[in-house]
């Protein structure tokens, strides 16, 4: 299946969107090792260097709820605001915010939206556009942001890092 088939939604959860590092669906969250069965919606991100899924994880809820509860208000509505203005290739194949094609840009973020085992709703956005939106958030939020990642991520995936870092492994916990 090409990346370009990947983007596009359907359901149930596709196994493009299957843990690479268990090489099975997530059954965990990676924040809380909560089972996602059972934690109601969840959200699965990928991040993609040309086909290479270079960074995943999983996340209740509840978790993700908790964390943009330490974002502060003025970056929850510059998200938010972002979102809502620069989001507007809905169904294109690429970046969903600049429309750059999947051939044309560095890497692709992939959010997908879960309950059990069904994808409700994906989005993708180009690394570039990705950036522009962290640098919307205010510095306390980004630092949030990078503690957030050192605790879960140690190894930070590449797009956290300089332009043109070597590949890393896809990072993740252990099954428990
Ligand atoms: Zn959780
Ligand atoms: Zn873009």
């Amino acid at each position: 299946m090409s990346f370009r088939d990947k983007l596009r939604g359907r359901m149930p959860i596709p196994s493009w969107l299957h843990s690479v590092q268990h090489d099975m669906p997530f059954l965990f969250c990676t924040v809380c090792d909560g089972r996602l069965a059972t934690r109601g919606l969840f959200t699965i991100m990928k991040s993609y260097r040309g086909e290479e899924c270079v960074f995943e994880m999983a996340i209740c809820a509840r978790c993700s709820g908790a964390e943009m509860e330490k974002w502060s208000t003025a970056s929850r509505k510059a998200a938010r605001a972002f979102r809502e203005t620069r989001i507007q290739f809905e169904g294109c194949d690429g970046c969903q915010t600049c429309g750059a094609d999947l051939e044309a840009v560095r890497g692709m973020a992939v959010h997908a939206h879960c309950r059990s085992d069904q994808m409700l709703a994906v989005s993708h956005m180009c690394t570039s556009c990705e950036e522009a939106l962290h640098q919307c958030l205010s510095p306390k939020t980004r630092e949030e942001n990078d503690r957030f990642m050192k605790t879960h991520f140690p190894q930070p995936p590449w797009m956290y890092e300089s332009p043109c870092p070597e590949p890393v492994q896809v990072a993740g916990p252990p099954l428990s």
